[in-house]
Protein backbone atom coordinates (compact mmCIF):
# COMPACT_ATOMS: atom_id res chain seq x y z
CA UNK A 1 0.00 0.00 0.00
CA UNK A 2 1.15 3.68 -0.36
CA UNK A 3 -0.53 5.48 2.63
CA UNK A 4 -1.52 4.98 6.33
CA UNK A 5 -4.23 6.34 8.23
CA UNK A 6 -3.23 6.66 11.74
CA UNK A 7 -6.07 8.33 14.24
CA UNK A 8 -4.22 11.28 16.77
CA UNK A 9 -7.04 11.70 18.38
CA UNK A 10 -7.95 8.37 20.25
CA UNK A 11 -4.74 7.22 19.17
CA UNK A 12 -3.23 9.00 22.43
CA UNK A 13 0.05 7.19 21.88
CA UNK A 14 0.41 7.46 18.05
CA UNK A 15 2.60 10.55 17.87
CA UNK A 16 4.76 8.67 20.72
CA UNK A 17 5.11 5.66 18.10
CA UNK A 18 5.88 7.61 15.20
CA UNK A 19 8.84 9.30 17.13
CA UNK A 20 9.92 6.07 18.31
CA UNK A 21 10.24 3.80 15.48
CA UNK A 22 9.65 6.85 12.32
CA UNK A 23 7.58 6.94 9.44
CA UNK A 24 8.54 4.52 6.44
CA UNK A 25 9.32 7.56 3.93
CA UNK A 26 7.78 5.91 0.47
CA UNK A 27 4.33 5.85 2.27
CA UNK A 28 2.00 8.66 2.81
CA UNK A 29 0.71 9.25 6.36
CA UNK A 30 -2.95 10.14 6.81
CA UNK A 31 -2.92 11.95 9.59
CA UNK A 32 -6.21 12.00 11.86
CA UNK A 33 -6.20 15.16 13.66
CA UNK A 34 -10.06 16.14 12.84
CA UNK A 35 -12.44 14.64 16.01
CA UNK A 36 -14.48 12.18 13.89
CA UNK A 37 -16.59 10.97 16.65
CA UNK A 38 -17.05 14.79 18.90
CA UNK A 39 -19.24 17.39 17.65
CA UNK A 40 -16.65 20.21 18.70
CA UNK A 41 -14.28 22.28 16.54
CA UNK A 42 -10.48 21.83 16.57
CA UNK A 43 -7.97 23.38 18.19
CA UNK A 44 -5.91 24.48 15.54
CA UNK A 45 -3.16 25.79 18.15
CA UNK A 46 -2.75 22.01 19.51
CA UNK A 47 -3.16 20.64 15.60
CA UNK A 48 -0.89 23.06 13.65
CA UNK A 49 1.36 21.96 16.51
CA UNK A 50 1.21 18.66 15.91
CA UNK A 51 1.55 18.54 12.34
CA UNK A 52 4.76 21.19 12.13
CA UNK A 53 6.51 18.60 14.20
CA UNK A 54 5.02 15.54 11.37
CA UNK A 55 6.73 18.14 8.67
CA UNK A 56 9.99 18.15 10.53
CA UNK A 57 10.14 14.86 10.29
CA UNK A 58 9.58 15.02 6.39
CA UNK A 59 6.56 12.67 6.51
CA UNK A 60 4.47 13.33 3.77
CA UNK A 61 1.13 13.90 5.09
CA UNK A 62 -2.52 14.18 4.43
CA UNK A 63 -4.47 15.82 6.37
CA UNK A 64 -7.44 13.98 7.48
CA UNK A 65 -10.25 13.17 10.22
CA UNK A 66 -9.95 10.95 12.94
CA UNK A 67 -12.07 8.33 11.56
CA UNK A 68 -15.26 8.56 9.42
CA UNK A 69 -17.74 10.87 9.94
CA UNK A 70 -21.02 8.69 10.41
CA UNK A 71 -20.61 9.18 14.08
CA UNK A 72 -21.28 12.64 14.18
CA UNK A 73 -24.48 15.10 13.07
CA UNK A 74 -24.43 16.29 8.34
CA UNK A 75 -24.65 19.52 9.50
CA UNK A 76 -25.15 22.65 11.33
CA UNK A 77 -26.95 24.73 8.96
CA UNK A 78 -30.04 23.20 9.90
CA UNK A 79 -29.03 23.77 13.83
CA UNK A 80 -31.66 26.92 13.65
CA UNK A 81 -32.53 27.36 17.63
CA UNK A 82 -29.22 26.99 19.25
CA UNK A 83 -27.69 30.10 20.35
CA UNK A 84 -24.36 31.01 18.74
CA UNK A 85 -22.56 31.19 22.05
CA UNK A 86 -22.71 27.25 21.65
CA UNK A 87 -22.91 26.77 18.02
CA UNK A 88 -19.19 28.88 17.56
CA UNK A 89 -18.04 26.15 19.82
CA UNK A 90 -19.69 23.35 17.39
CA UNK A 91 -18.00 21.26 14.03
CA UNK A 92 -20.76 19.27 12.71
CA UNK A 93 -19.14 16.55 9.52
CA UNK A 94 -19.44 19.07 6.71
CA UNK A 95 -17.83 21.91 9.29
CA UNK A 96 -15.13 19.31 9.89
CA UNK A 97 -14.48 19.19 6.19
CA UNK A 98 -14.00 23.41 6.25
CA UNK A 99 -11.64 23.03 9.20
CA UNK A 100 -9.43 20.37 7.16
CA UNK A 101 -9.11 23.21 4.79
CA UNK A 102 -8.36 26.01 7.01
CA UNK A 103 -6.12 23.81 8.10
CA UNK A 104 -3.67 23.12 5.48
CA UNK A 105 -3.98 26.91 4.62
CA UNK A 106 -2.78 27.43 7.79
CA UNK A 107 -0.02 25.14 7.53
CA UNK A 108 0.90 26.61 3.73
CA UNK A 109 1.30 29.49 5.19
CA UNK A 110 4.69 31.43 6.81
CA UNK A 111 3.21 34.20 8.52
CA UNK A 112 -0.16 31.70 9.54
CA UNK A 113 -0.38 33.50 13.25
CA UNK A 114 -2.16 36.37 11.16
CA UNK A 115 -4.61 34.69 9.28
CA UNK A 116 -8.55 35.29 10.15
CA UNK A 117 -9.13 31.71 10.30
CA UNK A 118 -6.28 31.01 12.80
CA UNK A 119 -6.47 34.31 14.68
CA UNK A 120 -10.32 33.46 14.84
CA UNK A 121 -10.19 30.09 16.72
CA UNK A 122 -7.56 31.12 18.93
CA UNK A 123 -9.77 33.40 20.15
CA UNK A 124 -12.86 31.13 20.74
CA UNK A 125 -10.38 28.55 22.89
CA UNK A 126 -8.93 31.14 24.56
CA UNK A 127 -12.68 32.50 26.11
CA UNK A 128 -13.61 31.49 29.43
CA UNK A 129 -16.70 28.92 28.49
CA UNK A 130 -20.16 29.78 30.34
CA UNK A 131 -21.09 27.03 32.90
CA UNK A 132 -18.83 27.25 35.01
CA UNK A 133 -19.55 26.09 38.85
CA UNK A 134 -16.66 26.22 40.91
CA UNK A 135 -18.93 24.72 43.55
CA UNK A 136 -19.37 21.58 41.15
CA UNK A 137 -15.34 21.62 40.90
CA UNK A 138 -14.81 21.79 44.44
CA UNK A 139 -16.88 18.80 45.74
CA UNK A 140 -15.02 16.79 42.91
CA UNK A 141 -11.51 17.74 43.84
CA UNK A 142 -12.48 17.29 47.82
CA UNK A 143 -13.67 13.46 47.18
CA UNK A 144 -11.33 10.84 49.27
CA UNK A 145 -11.77 7.18 49.30
CA UNK A 146 -14.48 7.05 51.44
CA UNK A 147 -16.47 8.61 49.21
CA UNK A 148 -16.34 5.65 47.07
CA UNK A 149 -17.55 2.96 49.29
CA UNK A 150 -20.50 2.08 50.81
CA UNK A 151 -20.44 0.54 54.02
CA UNK A 152 -21.12 -1.64 56.10
CA UNK A 153 -19.54 -4.17 53.43
CA UNK A 154 -21.27 -6.14 51.25
CA UNK A 155 -22.05 -9.71 52.84
CA UNK A 156 -23.57 -7.72 56.18
CA UNK A 157 -25.64 -5.71 54.14
CA UNK A 158 -26.68 -8.83 52.19
CA UNK A 159 -28.17 -10.20 56.21
CA UNK A 160 -29.27 -7.19 56.73
CA UNK A 161 -31.46 -6.51 53.57
CA UNK A 162 -32.89 -10.55 53.45
CA UNK A 163 -34.18 -9.20 56.96
CA UNK A 164 -35.69 -6.01 56.05
CA UNK A 165 -37.22 -7.28 52.82
CA UNK A 166 -38.36 -10.46 53.58
CA UNK A 167 -38.65 -11.88 49.85
CA UNK A 168 -39.07 -15.23 48.58
CA UNK A 169 -36.54 -16.88 47.77
CA UNK A 170 -35.97 -16.17 43.66
CA UNK A 171 -37.66 -12.61 43.59
CA UNK A 172 -39.12 -11.68 40.57
CA UNK A 173 -38.88 -8.32 39.25
CA UNK A 174 -38.47 -6.37 35.94
CA UNK A 175 -36.26 -3.98 34.73
CA UNK A 176 -37.92 -0.76 34.64
CA UNK A 177 -40.12 0.14 31.65
CA UNK A 178 -43.23 -0.89 30.30
CA UNK A 179 -44.60 -0.74 26.76
CA UNK A 180 -44.74 2.90 25.56
CA UNK A 181 -47.87 2.53 23.47
CA UNK A 182 -48.55 4.87 21.36
CA UNK A 183 -50.98 6.89 24.01
CA UNK A 184 -47.92 7.39 25.75
CA UNK A 185 -45.70 9.13 23.07
CA UNK A 186 -48.27 10.72 21.83
CA UNK A 187 -49.20 12.48 25.34
CA UNK A 188 -45.61 12.80 25.79
CA UNK A 189 -45.21 14.88 22.84
CA UNK A 190 -48.23 16.75 23.25
CA UNK A 191 -46.93 18.04 27.06
CA UNK A 192 -43.53 19.21 25.08
CA UNK A 193 -45.58 20.87 22.33
CA UNK A 194 -47.04 23.04 25.35
CA UNK A 195 -50.53 21.30 23.72
CA UNK A 196 -51.59 19.64 26.99
CA UNK A 197 -51.04 21.49 30.65
CA UNK A 198 -49.01 20.08 33.13
CA UNK A 199 -52.08 19.07 35.52
CA UNK A 200 -53.37 16.76 32.20
CA UNK A 201 -50.08 15.38 31.85
CA UNK A 202 -49.33 14.24 35.63
CA UNK A 203 -52.97 13.02 36.03
CA UNK A 204 -52.08 11.03 32.38
CA UNK A 205 -48.76 9.67 33.76
CA UNK A 206 -50.12 8.70 37.05
CA UNK A 207 -53.26 6.77 35.07
CA UNK A 208 -50.53 4.79 33.34
CA UNK A 209 -48.53 4.22 36.49
CA UNK A 210 -51.50 2.78 38.54
CA UNK A 211 -52.37 0.61 36.27
CA UNK A 212 -48.67 -0.39 35.61
CA UNK A 213 -48.59 -1.33 39.80
CA UNK A 214 -51.84 -2.54 39.40
CA UNK A 215 -50.93 -5.07 36.64
CA UNK A 216 -47.67 -6.47 38.61
CA UNK A 217 -49.38 -6.96 41.91
CA UNK A 218 -52.15 -8.90 39.77
CA UNK A 219 -50.03 -11.01 38.34
CA UNK A 220 -47.86 -11.66 41.93
CA UNK A 221 -44.28 -9.87 40.94
CA UNK A 222 -42.14 -9.47 44.22
CA UNK A 223 -40.82 -6.36 43.35
CA UNK A 224 -41.59 -3.46 41.60
CA UNK A 225 -41.59 -0.73 39.24
CA UNK A 226 -43.40 2.90 38.05
CA UNK A 227 -42.84 1.61 34.31
CA UNK A 228 -40.82 4.90 33.31
CA UNK A 229 -43.34 5.88 31.23
CA UNK A 230 -42.17 9.94 31.67
CA UNK A 231 -38.75 8.98 29.66
CA UNK A 232 -38.20 9.51 26.04
CA UNK A 233 -35.13 7.72 26.43
CA UNK A 234 -33.19 7.08 29.56
CA UNK A 235 -30.28 9.59 28.90
CA UNK A 236 -31.96 12.39 27.19
CA UNK A 237 -34.19 12.24 29.89
CA UNK A 238 -31.88 12.84 33.18
CA UNK A 239 -29.83 15.35 30.72
CA UNK A 240 -32.80 17.19 30.86
CA UNK A 241 -33.00 17.46 34.35
CA UNK A 242 -29.77 18.16 34.81
CA UNK A 243 -27.74 21.69 34.74
CA UNK A 244 -24.36 21.60 32.20
CA UNK A 245 -26.24 19.85 29.40
CA UNK A 246 -27.26 21.08 26.08
CA UNK A 247 -29.71 19.87 23.55
CA UNK A 248 -29.41 20.09 19.94
CA UNK A 249 -32.54 20.08 17.48
CA UNK A 250 -30.92 18.12 14.65
CA UNK A 251 -27.54 16.26 15.67
CA UNK A 252 -29.26 12.50 15.19
CA UNK A 253 -26.84 9.76 14.88
CA UNK A 254 -26.71 6.10 14.20
CA UNK A 255 -27.19 4.41 16.96
CA UNK A 256 -27.04 0.36 15.55
CA UNK A 257 -28.77 -0.46 12.31
CA UNK A 258 -31.39 2.03 11.72
CA UNK A 259 -31.97 3.27 14.82
CA UNK A 260 -30.76 6.78 15.41
CA UNK A 261 -29.86 8.62 18.65
CA UNK A 262 -29.67 12.55 19.34
CA UNK A 263 -26.93 12.56 22.23
CA UNK A 264 -27.30 15.30 24.71
CA UNK A 265 -24.42 17.64 24.57
CA UNK A 266 -22.28 17.84 27.88
CA UNK A 267 -21.45 21.70 28.37
CA UNK A 268 -20.67 23.11 31.18
CA UNK A 269 -19.88 21.56 34.95
CA UNK A 270 -23.05 19.43 35.46
CA UNK A 271 -24.99 19.45 38.47
CA UNK A 272 -28.84 18.62 39.30
CA UNK A 273 -31.53 21.43 38.93
CA UNK A 274 -34.14 19.62 40.36
CA UNK A 275 -35.18 16.31 42.03
CA UNK A 276 -35.83 14.18 38.47
CA UNK A 277 -37.73 10.72 39.32
CA UNK A 278 -38.88 10.94 42.98
CA UNK A 279 -42.44 12.60 42.42
CA UNK A 280 -43.34 9.40 39.89
CA UNK A 281 -41.45 7.06 42.52
CA UNK A 282 -43.10 8.10 45.23
CA UNK A 283 -46.51 7.99 43.80
CA UNK A 284 -46.26 4.11 42.76
CA UNK A 285 -45.09 3.32 46.23
CA UNK A 286 -48.06 4.93 47.81
CA UNK A 287 -50.42 2.47 45.70
CA UNK A 288 -48.31 -0.48 46.75
CA UNK A 289 -46.99 -2.18 49.88
CA UNK A 290 -44.68 -4.07 48.02
CA UNK A 291 -41.24 -2.32 47.20
CA UNK A 292 -41.31 -0.24 43.98
CA UNK A 293 -37.74 0.40 42.60
CA UNK A 294 -36.52 3.66 42.18
CA UNK A 295 -35.10 4.07 38.49
CA UNK A 296 -32.09 6.14 37.37
CA UNK A 297 -29.67 5.96 34.87
CA UNK A 298 -26.05 5.67 35.99
CA UNK A 299 -23.16 8.53 35.34
CA UNK A 300 -20.98 6.09 32.85
CA UNK A 301 -23.80 5.51 30.81
CA UNK A 302 -25.28 8.82 30.51
CA UNK A 303 -21.89 10.20 30.09
CA UNK A 304 -21.05 7.60 27.13
CA UNK A 305 -24.20 8.38 25.41
CA UNK A 306 -23.64 12.06 25.37
CA UNK A 307 -21.44 14.09 23.65
CA UNK A 308 -18.49 15.07 26.07
CA UNK A 309 -16.89 17.79 26.83
CA UNK A 310 -13.31 17.78 25.64
CA UNK A 311 -11.66 20.82 27.74
CA UNK A 312 -12.09 18.65 31.07
CA UNK A 313 -10.90 14.68 31.55
CA UNK A 314 -14.05 11.98 31.04
CA UNK A 315 -13.08 11.48 34.50
CA UNK A 316 -14.06 14.89 35.42
CA UNK A 317 -17.13 14.80 34.21
CA UNK A 318 -18.22 10.96 35.20
CA UNK A 319 -17.89 12.59 38.91
CA UNK A 320 -20.14 15.42 38.46
CA UNK A 321 -22.18 13.24 37.28
CA UNK A 322 -21.92 11.07 39.82
CA UNK A 323 -22.45 13.73 42.20
CA UNK A 324 -25.55 14.75 40.56
CA UNK A 325 -27.14 11.34 40.54
CA UNK A 326 -25.96 10.92 44.10
CA UNK A 327 -28.48 13.58 45.37
CA UNK A 328 -31.29 12.19 43.61
CA UNK A 329 -30.25 8.17 45.20
CA UNK A 330 -30.20 10.07 48.72
CA UNK A 331 -33.64 11.88 47.99
CA UNK A 332 -35.19 8.95 46.68
CA UNK A 333 -34.02 7.39 49.88
CA UNK A 334 -35.45 9.99 52.23
CA UNK A 335 -38.72 9.60 50.34
CA UNK A 336 -39.28 6.10 51.54
CA UNK A 337 -38.03 4.26 48.71
CA UNK A 338 -36.36 1.35 49.68
CA UNK A 339 -34.84 -0.29 46.31
CA UNK A 340 -32.98 1.80 43.95
CA UNK A 341 -31.79 0.68 40.46
CA UNK A 342 -29.21 2.41 38.81
CA UNK A 343 -28.33 1.67 35.10
CA UNK A 344 -25.01 1.11 33.63
CA UNK A 345 -26.27 -0.32 30.63
CA UNK A 346 -23.12 1.15 28.47
CA UNK A 347 -20.54 0.65 31.26
CA UNK A 348 -18.64 -1.86 28.74
CA UNK A 349 -18.64 0.46 25.94
CA UNK A 350 -16.09 2.87 26.36
CA UNK A 351 -13.60 0.16 27.43
CA UNK A 352 -10.06 1.29 25.57
CA UNK A 353 -8.62 -0.92 22.62
CA UNK A 354 -5.83 -2.14 24.51
CA UNK A 355 -5.78 -3.95 27.39
CA UNK A 356 -3.09 -2.95 28.95
CA UNK A 357 -4.93 0.59 29.67
CA UNK A 358 -8.52 -0.89 30.73
CA UNK A 359 -8.03 0.31 33.91
CA UNK A 360 -6.07 3.41 34.53
CA UNK A 361 -7.44 4.95 31.43
CA UNK A 362 -11.41 3.78 32.36
CA UNK A 363 -12.01 1.25 34.84
CA UNK A 364 -10.54 2.98 38.02
CA UNK A 365 -12.98 5.85 37.24
CA UNK A 366 -15.84 4.56 35.55
CA UNK A 367 -16.42 1.79 38.86
CA UNK A 368 -15.57 4.59 41.19
CA UNK A 369 -17.95 6.76 39.53
CA UNK A 370 -20.76 4.25 40.39
CA UNK A 371 -19.54 3.49 43.70
CA UNK A 372 -19.62 7.22 44.26
CA UNK A 373 -23.73 7.25 43.74
CA UNK A 374 -24.67 4.91 45.94
CA UNK A 375 -22.28 5.06 49.19
CA UNK A 376 -23.92 7.54 51.11
CA UNK A 377 -27.22 4.98 51.60
CA UNK A 378 -28.36 3.22 54.72
CA UNK A 379 -27.49 -0.51 54.99
CA UNK A 380 -31.08 -1.93 54.72
CA UNK A 381 -31.56 0.17 50.64
CA UNK A 382 -30.57 -2.06 48.80
CA UNK A 383 -29.25 -0.91 45.10
CA UNK A 384 -29.62 -2.87 42.09
CA UNK A 385 -27.76 -2.22 38.69
CA UNK A 386 -28.50 -3.24 35.47
CA UNK A 387 -26.51 -3.61 32.10
CA UNK A 388 -27.08 -4.50 29.09
CA UNK A 389 -25.20 -6.92 26.64
CA UNK A 390 -23.83 -9.88 28.05
CA UNK A 391 -20.01 -9.29 26.78
CA UNK A 392 -18.23 -8.90 30.89
CA UNK A 393 -16.62 -12.27 31.10
CA UNK A 394 -13.01 -9.94 31.24
CA UNK A 395 -14.24 -7.62 33.59
CA UNK A 396 -16.67 -9.53 35.48
CA UNK A 397 -14.78 -8.64 38.91
CA UNK A 398 -14.66 -5.08 38.28
CA UNK A 399 -18.68 -5.27 37.99
CA UNK A 400 -18.38 -7.05 41.45
CA UNK A 401 -16.35 -4.03 42.55
CA UNK A 402 -19.35 -1.62 41.90
CA UNK A 403 -20.51 -3.41 45.01
CA UNK A 404 -24.62 -3.32 44.06
CA UNK A 405 -26.74 -5.42 46.14
CA UNK A 406 -28.02 -6.84 42.64
CA UNK A 407 -27.46 -6.92 39.10
CA UNK A 408 -29.44 -7.55 36.50
CA UNK A 409 -28.41 -8.08 32.99
CA UNK A 410 -28.44 -10.15 29.64
CA UNK A 411 -27.17 -13.53 29.37
CA UNK A 412 -30.38 -15.71 27.90
CA UNK A 413 -29.20 -14.33 24.33
CA UNK A 414 -25.40 -15.92 24.88
CA UNK A 415 -26.93 -19.07 25.83
CA UNK A 416 -25.92 -18.03 29.77
CA UNK A 417 -22.34 -18.97 29.05
CA UNK A 418 -21.84 -16.08 31.43
CA UNK A 419 -22.84 -17.90 34.41
CA UNK A 420 -19.93 -20.17 34.06
CA UNK A 421 -17.88 -16.98 34.89
CA UNK A 422 -19.80 -16.26 37.50
CA UNK A 423 -19.22 -19.71 39.31
CA UNK A 424 -15.73 -19.26 38.65
CA UNK A 425 -14.90 -15.68 39.73
CA UNK A 426 -17.51 -16.36 43.12
CA UNK A 427 -19.36 -13.51 42.00
CA UNK A 428 -20.53 -12.39 45.26
CA UNK A 429 -23.31 -9.28 43.92
CA UNK A 430 -26.84 -11.26 43.41
CA UNK A 431 -27.78 -11.57 39.95
CA UNK A 432 -30.89 -12.08 37.56
CA UNK A 433 -29.34 -12.96 34.24
CA UNK A 434 -32.60 -12.67 32.71
CA UNK A 435 -34.87 -15.61 31.93
CA UNK A 436 -35.88 -14.26 28.72
CA UNK A 437 -34.93 -12.51 25.46
CA UNK A 438 -36.99 -9.31 25.04
CA UNK A 439 -36.08 -8.47 22.22
CA UNK A 440 -38.49 -10.41 20.22
CA UNK A 441 -42.37 -10.26 20.41
CA UNK A 442 -42.27 -13.94 21.41
CA UNK A 443 -43.93 -15.11 23.72
CA UNK A 444 -41.63 -17.82 26.54
CA UNK A 445 -43.21 -20.96 27.93
CA UNK A 446 -43.86 -21.49 31.52
CA UNK A 447 -41.58 -24.96 30.63
CA UNK A 448 -38.96 -22.72 28.92
CA UNK A 449 -38.38 -20.79 31.74
CA UNK A 450 -38.52 -23.32 33.85
CA UNK A 451 -35.72 -25.19 32.14
CA UNK A 452 -33.66 -22.18 31.71
CA UNK A 453 -34.43 -21.36 35.60
CA UNK A 454 -32.63 -24.39 36.22
CA UNK A 455 -30.25 -24.54 34.23
CA UNK A 456 -29.15 -20.98 36.47
CA UNK A 457 -29.90 -23.20 39.79
CA UNK A 458 -27.31 -25.15 38.60
CA UNK A 459 -24.37 -22.18 38.63
CA UNK A 460 -26.02 -20.08 40.96
CA UNK A 461 -27.37 -20.55 44.61
CA UNK A 462 -30.51 -19.86 44.89
CA UNK A 463 -29.85 -17.47 47.83
CA UNK A 464 -28.83 -15.01 45.21
CA UNK A 465 -30.92 -15.91 42.53
CA UNK A 466 -33.76 -13.60 41.10
CA UNK A 467 -36.02 -13.80 38.23
CA UNK A 468 -36.73 -11.15 35.54
CA UNK A 469 -36.73 -10.48 32.11
CA UNK A 470 -33.61 -9.59 30.55
CA UNK A 471 -33.94 -5.38 29.62
CA UNK A 472 -37.00 -3.26 30.01
CA UNK A 473 -39.77 -3.53 27.80
CA UNK A 474 -40.48 -0.79 26.62
CA UNK A 475 -40.20 -1.83 22.98
CA UNK A 476 -42.71 -4.40 23.59
CA UNK A 477 -46.62 -4.29 22.98
CA UNK A 478 -48.74 -4.34 26.32
CA UNK A 479 -50.31 -8.11 24.88
CA UNK A 480 -46.87 -10.18 24.54
CA UNK A 481 -45.58 -8.51 27.94
CA UNK A 482 -48.85 -9.41 30.28
CA UNK A 483 -48.61 -13.13 28.37
CA UNK A 484 -44.69 -12.81 29.30
CA UNK A 485 -44.45 -12.13 32.76
CA UNK A 486 -47.46 -14.36 33.77
CA UNK A 487 -45.59 -17.19 32.33
CA UNK A 488 -42.47 -15.84 34.22
CA UNK A 489 -43.99 -15.76 37.97
CA UNK A 490 -45.74 -19.08 37.13
CA UNK A 491 -42.87 -20.80 36.23
CA UNK A 492 -41.08 -19.05 39.30
CA UNK A 493 -43.43 -20.62 41.77
CA UNK A 494 -43.64 -24.00 40.72
CA UNK A 495 -39.85 -23.74 40.89
CA UNK A 496 -39.93 -22.50 44.08
CA UNK A 497 -42.57 -25.46 45.33
CA UNK A 498 -41.09 -28.25 43.35
CA UNK A 499 -37.69 -27.26 45.02
CA UNK A 500 -39.41 -26.53 48.71
CA UNK A 501 -37.45 -22.97 48.64
N1 LIG B 1 -34.42 0.74 33.06
C1 LIG B 1 -34.27 0.81 31.63
C2 LIG B 1 -35.50 0.20 30.96
O1 LIG B 1 -36.09 -0.66 31.56
C3 LIG B 1 -33.06 0.04 31.17
C4 LIG B 1 -32.87 0.14 29.68
C5 LIG B 1 -31.61 -0.48 29.15
O2 LIG B 1 -31.05 -1.34 29.76
N2 LIG B 1 -31.16 -0.07 28.01
O3 LIG B 1 -35.85 0.57 29.87
ZN1 LIG C 1 -30.82 -3.56 29.20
Amino acid sequence: FDGIGLDFIEGKKTLELIEKNGFPCDKVLFAGVVNGKNIWRNNYEKTVELLKNLQNKSINTVISTSCSLLHIPYTLKNEVKLSDTYKNHFSYASEKLVELNEIKKIIETEDYCNLPEYTANIKLFSKERSGCNTNVKEKVNALSEKDFTRLPVFSEREKIQKEEFKLPLLPTTTIGSFPQTSDVRQTRASYKKANISETDYEKFMKSKIAECIEFQENIGLDVLVHGEFERNDMVEYFGECLDGYIFTEKAWVQSYGTRCVKPPVVWGDISRAKPMTVKWSTYAQSLTEKPVKGMLTGPVTILNWSFPREDISLKESAYQIALAIREEVLDLEASGIKIIQIDEAALREKLPLRKCDWNKEYLDWAIKAFRLVHSGVKSETQIHTHMCYSEFADIIEDIDNMDADVITFEASRSDLTLLDVLKAKKFRTEVGPGVYDIHSPRIPTVEEIKSVINKMLSKVSYNKLWINPDCGLKTRGNEETVQSLKNLVKATKEIREENNL
